[in-house]
């Protein structure tokens, strides 16, 4: 989670395409949930807040599907911002829900690693599947690669998958599973009894994905790469988030973070 000042959902967004038939619905301008139209029934990827599920129905409504044309359900991490409207959204659609299978252990035995501190609400639920990185998820037109990549939560898990515009371009969308560096400090590790290692995980993963190629950079949270700003620009023939240097510069960004907090506390 990242440290938010007000209600989330004070503050309406409405839906914009991020990619041919990817749809950002979170409905609030914080964390971001997308919407995929797989031709065959869509995936949603997040949920949000409980609080702000509300407003992520809206745009689904808004953009013409309904709830109900939901066939799955990824989740990318078992923290409030991510998980608080599961629920809600799977009591809605009957989609498969899936997770990474060491967040388990958030949902079953450690209810305060979900973390809000009490300001939100996260109804229980079970997922119907855990993600295995050699089984890509297919529905429809759209295929799922994920990559386990622990470090922000043990079972944080980061997606990849193509999309084709209408001159035939193959785009390649990614979007890394948890890049907050709040839950990798040591006051932290000491404080929830999470190993250290974690941190050494989150290392690895990011300069892992560093070597992949993304044309467009989903990010889990709107400030990690400022998307919203962008949106005024966007026109049918011309999409303001291709850029495939983005995602380079955003696994070197948190890289340098990490390294600059280690020094810091080797300093203390
Ligand atoms: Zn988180």
């Amino acid at each position: 989670m990242d440290r938010v000042c007000r209600r989330p959902w004070e503050a309406y967004v409405e839906p914009f395409p991020m990619a041919p038939g990817v749809w950002f619905i979170g409905g609030n301008d914080w964390v971001a949930c997308y919407l995929l139209d797989t031709g065959d029934g869509l995936i949603l990827i997040d949920t949000a807040m409980h609080e702000s599920a509300y407003l992520m129905l809206h745009n689904i409504y808004k953009l013409g599907y309904k709830p109900g044309d939901i066939k799955k359900i990824l989740l990318t991490h078992a923290h409030i911002d991510h998980i608080g409207g599961a629920r809600t959204m799977k009591e809605l659609t009957g989609a498969k829900l899936y997770l990474g299978e060491r967040d388990l252990e958030f949902l079953h035995e450690r209810r305060d690693l979900i973390a809000g501190d009490g300001k939100y609400t996260c109804g229980e639920f079970e997922p119907d599947e855990l993600y295995d990185d050699e089984k890509p998820i297919t529905q429809g037109n759209i295929t799922i690669r994920t990559v386990a990549t622990p470090g922000h939560t043990p079972g944080c898990t980061s997606m990849f998958f193509d999309v084709t515009d209408k001159n035939g371009r193959v785009l390649r969308c990614g979007i890394h599973g948890g890049l907050g560096l709040n839950t990798l400090n040591r006051e932290y590790f000491i404080e929830k009894r999470q190993p250290f290692s974690l941190r050494d995980e989150f290392i690895a993963g990011l300069k892992k994905l560093d070597k992949f190629e993304v044309d467009i950079c989903l990010p889990s949270h709107t400030n990690q790469v400022g998307i919203l700003p962008l949106v005024p620009q966007i026109r049918d023939d011309f999409n303001p988030f291709i850029d495939p240097s983005i995602w380079h510069e955003l696994m070197n960004e948190r890289l340098q973070r990490v390294y600059a907090l280690i020094e810091k506390e080797k300093a203390n």
